[in-house]
Parts: structure tokens; C-alpha cells; sequence
């Protein structure tokens, strides 16, 4: 018997799946609205002209070179990430409670959260509660790392906002100290996220029931504009005394998408407990990937540690963040003009780079076959794709299947 010979086929990735056939589609009018990156508005890839700058920087400097970065990762890009997640004048940051390692990338980050919480988390039988829906790979990261995975509610599919009720019922009714992960902003795949009061509502609960949470930050400043609004629950849950993790993810607001570069911060109670929690997620770090991927870290670090740059990121972040959100308003209103059945007011009242349209099963599956429009099973289009050239041809498109 063949050695690989009882090996099933794992199911296909759905968003890559996507990919492939929307790119195998020669149509003119073929519009993308699956993967969740950033396009010009002439629907092109954008290097962030502030990119642009640090690379030449890097590349000016006779000291560049590709050596490894040490384990934790690149220190310009951690202590940046640091301030930038926790706030330039956070207490947690003074009293040096936090441990900021590099990663690669969000998932990496999300990856070496659930090893770590495998091996140290407490009690050592709790589940992971995932929102329902969340991003397609945290079951498959948690499940990969040996946790059970378990969903809270989250989207109230009627109205296409949040299910507060269910959400908080649920996280009540779980077991005591259970890990919990939390979209910090810009929720994917719905683009639906808590209000203020909410976040506080959740806490509550979260406090209540001694649940340990998880934040996932892939789109810090890609949400608002502003990175210190999309930092609000993290900053709230650090402010109210919480021990957590949060994964933080430069490829969205930086552009960095293949360049790997991300965080992983550890929030603990008091200093002390950093030495034991950062040698132990060195060491995992160690043993899966050994050090971190270095050029993104680079330029990243330069962004973020000189104050020009970080002035001109801000503005690229708030350049991608009103594109989007004229998007969803020109979207909104065209449906509203063609008197497309429905209400289309979710599609402004969410946020980020994706809108839960509502679209069913079947409404999606004409819009690919008769109109070459792709956009993942569960009616998620990447806002981001939409431009001045086919918005109309998207509105008409969905306009058509809706009737
Ligand atoms: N977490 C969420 C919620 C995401 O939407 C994404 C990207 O789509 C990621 C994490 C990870 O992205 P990356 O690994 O490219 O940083």
C-alpha cells in the first residue's frame, strides 16, 4: 500500500476556489468581488505611495541586507505595532505588560495564538467560541492547533446587523472561561460591528463569565479611517483589567498583503508574567516558523517609526477608507434608484472592506453564470472591488437576479 494512500481529499478553500474561476473567465463585463484586497479605483492593485517612499529608504541605506530578524521579530515594527494597537499613552504599554511578537502576518499571528492557548490556556479543556459567521479559516486554525470550536451568534440574518441578544445569550450560556475570538473592528465576512455600548455589553459578559478573549485585528484604520476608533474594543477590554491576545495584521492597512507582516501582543496582569509568557511564544514561534519574514517588517517599521511617514499612512488609510465607503453609498443608492426589492440601507450601515449583501444562494450563482460577477457563496462582496467603471453594471447585475 502506497504510503499517502489514505489520505482523503480536504475540502476546497471557497475563496480561492473564487479566484481561480473568476480569473479563468475572459468576459469583458467579469467584475471580482471575492478576495478581500484593496483596488484602485481603476480596479488595480495599489502600492500605498508612503510604501512606496520606505522602500526606497530601505533600499538607499548600504546598510540593508537580508540577514535574520531576531525571534521576537523586528523591533521598529513590534514597539510600533505596540503604540498603534494599545495607544501611544497606554498604561498597559507603561507598566511593560505587554509582549509584542512578530508574525507572519495575521494568520500566523492567529496561528501562534492557538498553539500557545492550546498548550497555556486555562482551563485546559476550553473550547473556542467563532462568530457565526466569521472569517473562513478560524475554525480551520483553532481545529488545526487541537481546540474544539464552538459559534456564538452574531449576525442577525434578517435585518443583516448585529444579534446582540443571541451573542450575549450565548456567551453567557457557555462554560466559565472559555476562549473567545473577537473581530476588533471591520468584522469579516459581514461588516457588521458592535457599537460602543455594545463592546461594553460585551464585556460585561465576557468579565462575568471569567471568558478569555481573543482579538483578531486585521484591518486596524481600513474600518474608519482612524486608527484609534477601529482600536476601540481592544482598548476598552485593556482598560477594564482583561488578560488577552490580540492578532494584528499589516496587510490590509499597509498593503502588505504578501509580504507577511503582522503581530501577535500578549496583554498580561503584571510585568512579572511577561518573561515566562514571551519565552514561551519565542519558543513556539522558534519551532514553526524560526524568524519572522523581514522585508515587510522593514518598511512597515520605517512607516511606523517616523512621524512623516505615519502622517502619510494615515492619510493612504483614510484614501482607501472613503473610496470604500463612496462605494457602498453609490451602491446603496443606485439599488434604491432602480427600485431593486429590499432594503439596501445595510449595505452603508456596514463597515470595512466587505458587505454581507443578503444576496441568497441561488441569487449569487446567476449573478457568476449570467453575469460574470463573483462574489463569495454566502452573498460577501469585497466593497473594495466596486469602482466608477462597474458600479453600474453591478447594481443592474443584482438589480436583475433580485426581481
Ligand atoms: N483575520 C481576518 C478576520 C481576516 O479577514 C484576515 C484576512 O482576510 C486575516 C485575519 C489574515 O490576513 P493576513 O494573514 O493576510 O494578515
Amino acid at each position: 500500500l502506497a504510503y499517502f494512500a489514505n489520505i482523503p481529499q480536504a475540502p476546497p478553500d471557497g475563496i480561492l476556489k473564487l479566484s481561480v474561476m473568476s480569473k479563468a473567465d475572459p468576459s469583458p463585463e467579469k467584475v471580482d468581488l471575492g478576495v478581500g484586497a484593496y483596488r484602485d479605483d481603476a480596479g488595480s492593485p495599489w502600492v500605498l505611495p508612503v510604501v512606496n517612499k520606505a522602500q526606497k529608504r530601505l533600499e538607499a541605506d548600504p546598510a540593508f541586507n537580508h540577514e535574520y530578524l531576531a525571534i521576537g521579530g523586528l523591533p521598529a515594527l513590534t514597539g510600533g505595532a505596540q503604540s498603534l494597537m494599545f495607544g501611544a499613552d497606554s498604561p498597559a504599554v507603561d507598566e511593560r505588560r505587554v509582549y509584542s511578537i512578530q508574525t507572519i502576518s495575521g494568520t500566523g499571528a492567529n496561528m501562534l495564538a492557538a498553539v500557545f492557548l492550546k498548550q497555556f490556556g486555562q482551563p485546559q479543556d476550553a473550547a473556542v467560541y467563532i462568530s457565526k459567521p466569521t472569517w473562513g479559516n478560524h475554525r480551520s486554525i483553532f481545529q488545526t492547533a487541537g481546540h474544539e470550536v464552538r459559534e456564538y451568534r452574531y449576525c442577525n440574518y434578517d435585518t443583516l446587523g448585529l444579534d446582540i441578544d443571541g451573542m450575549l445569550a450565548d456567551l453567557r450560556a457557555a462554560p466559565k472561561g472559555q476562549i473567545v475570538v473577537l473581530h476588533a473592528c471591520a468584522h469579516n465576512p459581514t461588516g457588521i460591528d458592535p457599537t460602543a455600548a455594545q463592546w461594553q455589553q460585551i464585556a460585561d459578559v465576557m468579565a462575568e463569565r471569567s471568558h478569555f478573549p481573543f482579538f483578531d485585528c486585521a484591518y486596524q484604520g481600513f474600518a474608519t479611517g482612524d486608527v484609534d476608533r477601529d482600536a476601540y474594543a481592544v482598548r476598552l477590554f485593556v482598560s477594564r483589567g482583561f488578560e488577552l491576545l490580540v492578532a494584528q495584521s499589516f496587510a490590509k492597512n499597509m498593503g502588505l498583503y504578501g509580504e507577511r507582516t503582522g503581530c501577535l501582543h500578549a496583554v498580561t496582569q503584571s510585568a512579572d508574567l511577561v518573561p515566562a509568557v514571551s519565552s514561551q511564544l519565542n519558543r513556539l514561534s522558534r519551532a514553526t516558523i524560526s524568524t519572522a519574514s523581514a522585508y515587510g517588517a522593514k518598511v512597515a517599521g520605517v512607516v511606523l517609526q517616523d512621524p512623516a511617514l505615519y502622517a502619510e499612512w494615515l492619510d493612504n488609510m483614510a484614501e482607501m477608507s472613503s473610496r470604500i465607503k463612496t462605494m457602498r453609498d453609490l451602491l446603496r443608492d443606485k439599488l434604491v434608484a432602480l427600485g431593486t426589492p429590499g432594503s439596501w440601507d445595510h449595505v452603508t450601515r456596514q463597515i470595512g472592506m466587505f458587505s454581507f449583501t443578503g444576496l441568497s444562494k441561488p441569487q449569487v450563482a446567476a449573478l457568476k453564470e449570467q453575469y460574470h460577477l463573483y462574489m463569495t457563496e454566502d452573498g460577501r462582496i469585497s466593497v473594495a472591488g466596486l469602482n466608477s467603471g462597474n458600479i453600474d453594471y453591478v447594481a443592474r447585475s443584482i438589480d436583475a437576479v433580485v426581481r
